[in-house]
């Protein structure tokens, strides 16, 4: 069973003041000429003596100097001139054709629609216009919206002749908060509970540091997440998805992540206290796989003597492809006896990991380079000592092989301390998004048992 709770509300861009491409995102309601706005004149700012220092002026933002667009041209432009225009009609760019041969299609003069033309020119490019772009025009003007998702109008002005001008879409920003119990997979819990594939990916992906979703999820355990969803106030599509919380009640264990942008430029995820859910090291570096051998004493499947197994064996078909478990420089990449095609990396002085039979090893993968977490560095297969398609996975703690799936590995960064007072503003914020839905949270029960020193917990 799964017990789900949805709730939208709209956020205003105050909400989140640390994420700033949401304030990017504020449509602007405009109704004069889409004029740019006045850059205050530092001069001015200072009537007495000059100053040597230089201030940092606030770059305006897009959004608010680009006019909304509308749904309509006749409505583009009407709130443009107050005046109306004759009958609207929708156009598709055929193969072959450019802007003046569909405009001459439309109806328009060849002069009127080379100055049209004349006036967008250096709003949008082009020459690479999708064959099959939708075009809306009135005898007055026309628009269509460009590769970077944005409106381009051109309008004939009575006073001022054709002009042509980019409009923001109108996009309002939705909150969704679900939890839900899950039976059998999380998957299958995304599903019942209609989360969107990018937020569940995501939550995979930061959850996936702490938790194996395969192998430690118990019937019974339950999740939560708050997402926002962007939609495009026109057409109702959804453009973007974002996690902003990720919480699991796992056996007793309590597990909650919130997004934090640093700067506009870096996303991390981090608990209450602000350190980093990222670990240095995956322990399951491939997808999709079943454990099919443990770490431990086990009967040899080939020897068929007792032995140690110093590693972890993941099935998987061939050709899966195989992640680096952290970032670092390959030390091995090649046929290593036994373990067939084999790869090492040295993520730092302590660790190191060994991924052995594979079919292929990735192009570029060679020793001495560098890899990134998650990068993809090998594709499953049985080349060595092996019985069939599958991952051998060790991590390395001093040259010492030991249990993947049970080693503590050190965490990523944690928030800087100066920038820990507007973390928590924004774990609040969050908090307090979610508390309104009237459920009872895990991790609000967390803050509340641990600054009471009184368990609240079920
Ligand atoms: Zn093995």
């Amino acid at each position: 069973m799964i017990r789900s709770l949805m709730r939208l509300v709209i956020l205003g861009p105050m909400l989140f003041p640390a994420a700033v491409s949401w304030a990017a995102m504020e449509p602007l309601h405009s109704d004069g000429m889409p004029l740019p706005m006045p850059k205050p004149d530092p001069a001015l700012m200072y009537p007495a003596e000059p100053v040597d220092i230089e201030i940092p002026l606030p770059r305006p933002d897009l959004a608010t100097i680009l006019p909304r667009a509308t749904r309509t041209v006749t409505e583009m432009f009407l709130k443009q001139t107050g005046k109306l225009t004759g009958d609207e009609a929708t156009y598709r760019l055929k193969s072959g054709e450019g802007l003046a041969t569909l405009l001459r299609r439309a109806g328009y003069e060849r002069a009127d629609a080379a100055a049209a033309i004349n006036a967008v020119i250096g709003r949008a490019s082009l020459r690479s216009l999708p064959v099959g772009l939708k075009i809306r025009a009135t005898r007055d003007g026309f628009a269509f919206t460009a590769r970077n998702g944005r409106d381009i109008f051109a309008i004939r002005d009575p006073e001022e002749g054709w002009l042509a001008f980019t409009a923001i879409r109108p996009v309002e920003r939705y909150l969704s908060y679900a939890q839900g119990v899950i039976d059998d997979s999380i998957y299958r819990a995304a599903s019942v509970n209609d989360i969107p594939d990018p937020a569940l990916a995501e939550y995979i992906r930061v959850m996936g540091f702490s938790v194996d979703f395969q192998r430690e999820i118990r019937s019974g355990d339950a999740f939560e997440l708050l997402y926002e969803q962007q939609i495009d106030q026109i057409t109702g599509d959804v453009i973007g998805t974002q996690l902003h919380y990720a919480g699991l009640m796992l056996s007793g264990k309590q597990l909650g992540f919130y997004r934090y942008d640093h700067d506009g430029s870096r996303v991390g995820w981090y608990d209450r206290k602000g350190n980093s859910a990222a670990r240095t090291l995956i322990r399951t570096p491939i997808s999709g796989a079943r454990l099919s051998s443990s770490f431990g004493m086990r009967r040899h499947p080939i020897s068929g003597y007792n032995s140690m197994h110093r590693g972890v064996d993941f099935a998987a078909p061939t050709g899966t492809p195989i992640i680096a478990a952290g970032s670092g420089v390959i030390t091995e990449a090649g046929w290593y006896g036994s373990y067939g095609r084999y790869i090492r990396v040295r993520h730092n002085s302590t660790y190191d990991t060994a991924y052995a039979h594979m079919s292929r090893i990735a192009r570029g993968i060679r020793p001495g380079a560098r890899v990134e977490q998650g990068q993809v560095i090998g594709y499953v297969g049985s080349t060595g000592r092996s019985t069939g398609p599958h991952l051998h996975y060790e991590i390395l703690v001093n040259n010492r092989k030991v249990n993947p799936l049970t080693v503590s590995l050190p965490t990523g960064e944690h928030i800087p301390p100066e920038l820990l007072t507007n973390f928590h503003s924004k774990v609040e914020l969050v908090e307090a998004e979610m508390l309104a839905t009237g459920n009872l949270r895990f991790a609000a029960m967390e803050l509340l048992s641990s600054e009471s020193g009184a368990s609240l917990a079920p």
